[in-house]
């Protein structure tokens, strides 16, 4: 019964291809726990565009950052 352990390599090339770098600029809150509801350091931020999920300190990153220098 050892042949299930096999298969698992053979799809690990294709992960690496990147077309563009998501700025993660739509960002939605979500809660785990419903205690924690309203807490936006307690709330998972995933990316609408990507579907990346960040904590609080990412999030805050992202969304501080500019996406486009201002002239
Ligand atoms: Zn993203």
């Amino acid at each position: 019964m050892g042949f299930l352990s096999r298969t698992k390599d053979k799809e690990k090339e294709e992960d690496a291809i990147e077309p563009a770098p998501c700025p993660h600029t739509a960002l939605v809150q979500r809660w785990d726990l419903p205690e924690d509801m309203g807490n936006k350091e307690k709330a998972t931020y995933v990316c609408d565009a990507c579907g990346g999920r960040f904590n609080y300190e990412q999030a805050r990153e992202f969304m501080e950052r500019p996406s486009l220098p201002i002239s």
